[in-house]
């Protein structure tokens, strides 16, 4: 299965998506883990892709696209995937249409009050890139990572006025993707939960696939 997840920054499109790939035994390929990872190897795309992301503004198109393109083409990919994070514009989405079939599109919708509380309490690990939240999902022992033991971080673009300008890309880039696949009969659509549980079952419901 080939899916997508749609959802503005700080909805929950990573935590979903990786209980689906666990699930359906496929990976999830997340842009932002890419280009963060891109930035730690000092390669040159990543020099090019920091400013973009410390300023919550979105990579050109291009480079994302070659960048997805590539990724989708290793050998882990080719019994489906889980895309977080792209496409997060129109032209990504017809891009993808282009070298991919995909399945279903899925949207996490959250207001963006709740996005902009939310937020403040996001942590990551370096080290495996897993995301915690201190009231809604805390790791086991404060401050470091259940699964590597890692020391969590606050992301440079977690921070207040970085959010803000990242919701307002969303509802300007992002959103007109979700009418895309709708025309296409792809779109299903869950109201993200205060429990983490909750959002689970509906997004499992809503794909027709058993938890
Ligand atoms: P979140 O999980 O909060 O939505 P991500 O980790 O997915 O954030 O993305 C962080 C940043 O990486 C974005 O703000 C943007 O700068 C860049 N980025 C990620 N995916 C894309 C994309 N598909 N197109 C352009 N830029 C992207
Ligand atoms: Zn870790």
């Amino acid at each position: 299965m080939k899916i997508v997840i749609l959802g503005a920054p700080g909805a929950g499109k990573g935590t979903q998506a990786g209980l689906l790939a666990g699930r359906l035994g496929i990976p999830t390929i997340s842009t932002g883990n890419l280009l963060r990872a891109a930035m730690q190897q000092g390669t040159e795309l990543g020099a090019q892709v920091k400013d973009a992301m410390d300023a919550g503004r979105l990579v050109p198109d291009e480079m994302i696209i070659q960048l997805v393109r590539r990724r989708l083409e290793e050998e882990d990919c080719q019994a489906g995937y889980i895309l977080d994070g792209f496409p997060r514009t129109l032209a990504q989405a017809q891009a993808l249409g282009g070298f991919a079939q995909i399945d279903a599109a899925l949207s996490i919708e959250v207001g963006d009050e709740e996005i902009e509380r939310r937020m403040e309490g996001r942590r990551i690990c370096p080290a495996c890139q897993t995301t915690y939240h201190t009231e809604s999902n805390p790791p086991k022992k404060e401050g470091v990572c259940d699964k590597c033991g890692g020391l969590l971080v606050t992301r440079r673009d977690d921070t207040r006025a970085v959010v803000e300008n990242r919701l307002h890309i969303y509802h300007e880039e992002t959103e007109p993707v979700k009418e895309y696949y709708r025309r296409q009969g792809l779109l299903a659509a869950v109201r993200g939960q205060d429990k983490l549980a909750d959002t689970t079952q509906r997004v499992f419901e809503a794909l027709r696939i058993s938890l």
